[in-house]
């Protein structure tokens, strides 16, 4: 959820796995880590990455007064400003079987990430923690 709408939904290894939407890999980026073996109490940083946790930048916005175009435009490092995200509410739509997301580039986050070319797009979307999955 965000600003009110449903913004990705599937099951738990698809968002962990496989998220299509930048505000869930926001999300996902700002998470600490707890299972490593050396937490430092106050560190900001992964150790087992050596990255610095990621915050969503900016606040929430109003739900009296959304911004046009998709609502989590301001805060988006893949936002396609004056473009698709500032013009039009991004529909909720499948990408997969049992996932949904409300992006306009849900369907390839990583080509968005490289056209828009900063780090800090780049990292959004590989810095979502990578959770070894159960083995059979
Ligand atoms: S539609 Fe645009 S602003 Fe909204 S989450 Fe996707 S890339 Fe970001």
């Amino acid at each position: 959820m965000y600003a009110g709408r449903l913004v990705e939904s599937a099951a738990t290894d698809p968002v962990f796995y496989d998220a299509r939407h930048p505000y869930t890999l926001g999300l996902m980026a700002s998470l600490p880590r707890i299972d490593v073996d050396d937490v430092v109490i106050g560190s900001d940083v992964d150790l087992r990455s050596g990255r610095r946790l990621k915050p969503i930048e900016g606040q929430p916005p109003s739900l009296l007064h959304p911004p046009p175009g998709c609502s989590f435009h301001p805060r988006c490092d893949l936002a396609d400003i004056g473009g698709a995200c500032t013009e039009e509410v991004p529909a909720l739509r499948r990408v997969a079987i049992g996932h949904t997301a409300a992006c306009h580039f849900a369907d390839d986050l990583e080509a968005r990430a490289a056209a828009v070319g900063t780090a800090d797009a780049i990292d959004l979307v590989h810095a979502a923690p990578v959770v070894e999955g159960p083995t059979a």
